[in-house]
């Protein structure tokens, strides 16, 4: 990497001084002799990109995978008096690039931090450190009959750091809330290496300005996070799952706001359309209807009666949106399969080609023109689209499936999906609603914020990070 004059704060087109990187890894080693620190160039490549297809990273300089919040915030505190950029990065699942590397930046990367401090059932709350599985923190807290509800569909290779980071939606945020409304309290590495603490296992807590809420979903740009405080419930009962096929999406689409405005409040309310239907029998030979033009998967997990007059209600939802059949899973273990299969619907699609997934959302009642209009933009540019996602809280995942090697996927993605951002922000929606601006959609931000909001976002960031440290380049 050329050296240039090093910048008074990293900015967002960021160049690194390569001898300053050097002197950084001698003063890491120095101060740090126990640390892991990769600096193979092979170990490094596998830490340059997250799971966002079309996306140019940088090699980075170092991996360093701390395993205390000492360690962290040496590495920060070194990595700012060198001027060197620092990429936190927790499993690399993310979908906009926000852990991707930064070339001749330091990734801290905090898998090695993935202990459950405490389970404290008093309180419902668990304390953890940011680098285990989502899947491992929820099988750690069922042990104890308890339940930590945010499931991203990539909850066996996303990190509790990673969800933090981006604010991570999922399956059953419809009931339970998004990554943020799970979290009491944080521990923090700021970007000059100091350790704050927010929050802590109060419900109510008032006091200050809602610093806890403002790192989650950061994408790493204002601090680290090295511990979580996060709410938990009693498990609840097993889900009594249905299915409902659809003549039309928009017919889908009408069952979803019927079923919003009826009050229900069902755990999972997940659509897919003809093409996801059809990857996704193919893959697990689920036996779905293939002839449907989209699909929901409807969940509750209320106590037997309740679940019963819940899914009765969805049914007639459905029935008076036109349903074409619906069905009962026959037992957990079928219901347990379905919702893998929803989750999976990503990976089904990946064995047709080459997919980009996008992340929209619109208030939920809108769900039904947000799909005609992803449908249209694809069909404008001659583009196969197919889209699932979370309907129930009006975000949908429109993928772009193009087949290997096909030149022209990159340009055209662009395009389309920026028609399709237009769309849900004429909507009132937004360009992503849980996968983050991270690297790939700043330009929409701006679009859909405006200059004064991003005017605003810049001067949070350069009060926690005047010196564009941490993930300069990402979010804004
Ligand atoms: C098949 C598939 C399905 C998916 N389904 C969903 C879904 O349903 N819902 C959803 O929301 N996402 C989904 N995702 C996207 C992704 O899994 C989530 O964004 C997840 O939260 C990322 O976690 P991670 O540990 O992989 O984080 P990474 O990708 O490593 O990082 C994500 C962001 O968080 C920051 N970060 C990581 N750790 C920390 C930390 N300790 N402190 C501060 N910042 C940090 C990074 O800098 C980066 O900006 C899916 C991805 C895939 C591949």
């Amino acid at each position: 990497m050329a050296t240039t004059e090093r910048p008074e704060s990293i900015a967002a087109d960021v160049v690194v001084d390569a001898a300053a990187g050097a002197r950084l890894l001698a003063a890491i080693r120095s101060a740090l002799p126990d640390l892991r620190l990769l600096d193979d160039p092979v170990d490094r490549e596998s830490y340059r990109n997250d799971e966002t297809a079309y996306l140019q990273a940088g090699l980075p300089l170092a991996v360093a995978l701390p395993e205390t919040t000492v360690e962290v915030s040496t590495l920060v505190r070194l990595a700012a008096e060198h001027r060197i950029p620092v990429v936190p990065r927790g499993a690399g699942s993310g979908l906009s690039g926000g852990a991707a590397g930064i070339e001749g930046g330091l990734t801290i990367a905090l898998t090695r931090m993935s202990r459950v401090l405490e389970i404290d059932r008093a309180n419902l709350v668990v304390v953890t450190q940011p680098g285990i599985l989502n899947a491992d923190l929820k099988k750690a807290v069922a042990a104890e009959g308890l339940f930590y509800a945010p499931d991203p569909a990539s909850y066996e290779i996303c990190s509790i750091g990673g969800n933090l980071g981006t604010n991570a939606g999922g399956l059953c945020c419809v009931k339970y809330g998004q990554t943020r409304d799970s979290v009491l309290g944080l521990e923090v590495v700021l970007a000059d290496g100091r350790v704050i603490r927010t929050g802590g296992r109060s419900i109510k807590d008032v006091a200050g300005y809602a610093l806890t809420h403002l790192f989650v979903g950061s994408q790493g740009t204002l601090g680290i996070i090295t511990e979580a405080t996060l709410r938990l419930h009693v498990a609840p009962p097993p889900r009594s799952t249905m299915l409902a096929f659809f003549p039309s999406v928009p017919a889908a689409g009408r069952a979803v706001a019927a079923i919003i405005g009826a009050g229900l409040h069902p755990v999972t309310l997940e659509l897919l359309d003809h093409e996801t239907i059809l990857a996704v029998d193919d893959a697990f030979q689920l036996g779905l209807e293939r002839d449907a033009a989209a699909m929901l998967l409807i969940e509750s997990d209320l106590p037997a009666a309740a679940a019963t007059a819940e899914l009765a209600a969805a049914v007639a939802a459905c029935e008076g949106a036109e349903a074409t059949s619906i069905v009962r899973a026959e037992d957990p273990t079928e219901a347990d399969w379905l919702r893998q299969a929803r989750r999976l619907a990503l990976r089904a699609l990946e064995r047709q080609g080459t997919v980009r997934m996008e992340d929209v959302g619109v208030p939920r009642g809108r769900v039904p023109e947000l799909l005609v209009a992803i449908q249209a933009a694809a069909d404008r540019h001659g583009v196969r689209v197919a889209t699932f996602g979370h309907a129930g809280d009006g975000n949908l995942h429109p993928n772009f499936i193009f087949e290997h090697g096909d030149p022209r996927a990159a340009e055209l993605t662009e395009i389309v999906r920026d028609e399709i951002f237009a769309a849900a922000i004429a909507l009132g929606g937004t360009v992503t609603a849980e996968h983050g601006i991270g690297l790939s959609r700043r330009a929409a931000l701006v679009d859909q914020v405006g200059a004064d909001v991003i005017d605003v976002m810049r001067s949070v960031k350069a009060a926690l990070d005047p010196l564009g440290i941490l993930n300069p380049g990402r979010v804004i």
